[in-house]
């Protein structure tokens, strides 16, 4: 990219607060090379108290990600999505990781005038009526609030990770974030695999979702997730009565041409 193309693009009101130095770096693909603890480093440094961590509370990748973030700053930001149909399990790690680092956990609210609509409409179990209904639902309950939380934020990060699935694996370790106003977007397990994982949960005694022992790899809503068998695949618990090409509740969007 030529400079011009590079300064007009800074230019780009869909990207957020961006300086020049910043965009060129995420452009150069420098990060592929840097590690994790790089990278947050990176976010931390630059973003100050406009970044936070997205955690669901129910993978450990958030968990290695929020143990990282605490120890590069101990008043690095983390954001949880309280959908309401949670499992006891996940608000009980939520207080726990509150305790364990002295950390507050700001926990986001669907809106309750939507909330209201959705049940008044739909009754309390529409997630198993239709895709539809189910999409509807993760977009209320999920969609909106990290939009607006996003609304408010330069960066945020997340715990992708390229063998998740088909969909995740040309997940760069920084991005900039399009469909959400283009904020910029660290990904920084995308080349770790689930034994990393488990190794730096294991070594650095990180908290994780007990229902991780009682057959559950990833934990959602309580209606909407499921224990696995041996030998299943780990995305199999989630949403188990649709296809695996609709298995996404939205939060991770590309949008077309997001492209930097
Ligand atoms: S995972 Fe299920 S309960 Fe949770 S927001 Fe999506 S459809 Fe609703």
């Amino acid at each position: 990219m030529t400079e011009l193309a590079l300064v007009q693009s800074s230019h780009d009101p869909a990207l957020k607060s961006l300086d020049d130095g910043q965009l060129r770096f995420i452009r150069s693909n420098a990060a592929e090379q840097l590690s994790a603890i790089d990278i947050l480093t990176w976010g931390v440094k630059n973003f100050s108290t406009r970044i936070a961590l997205s955690c669901s509370f129910g993978a450990p990748e958030g968990l290695v990600l929020l143990d990282m973030m605490h120890r590069i700053d101990p008043k690095s930001r983390v954001f949880v999505l309280d959908t309401g149909r949670l499992p006891q399990a996940t608000y009980d790690l939520i207080d726990r990781v509150r305790d364990r680092y002295d950390k507050q956990v700001e926990v986001l609210f669907p809106a309750a005038d939507a909330i209201q609509s959705l049940v008044n409409d739909n009754g309390l179990n529409l997630f198993y009526e239709s895709i539809e209904k189910r999409q509807l639902c993760c977009r209320i309950r999920k969609v909106e609030p990290l939009n607006r939380h996003l609304a408010t934020l330069d960066a945020w990060v997340t715990g992708l990770r390229r063998d998740q699935n088909a969909s995740r694996v040309d997940t760069p370790k920084i991005e900039i974030d399009r469909a959400h106003d283009g904020i910029v977007k660290l990904n920084p397990l995308a080349d770790w695999s689930h034994e990393q994982v488990l190794e730096y949960v294991a070594e650095h005694e990180v908290p994780t979702n007990r229902l991780h022992r009682a057959g559950y790899p990833s934990v959602g809503c309580d209606p909407c997730t499921r224990p696995i068998a041996a030998g299943e695949d780990p995305r199999a618990g989630r949403w188990w009565w649709e296809n695996d090409d609709t298995k996404e509740c939205g939060i991770h969007v590309e949008e077309k041409g997001s492209g930097i």
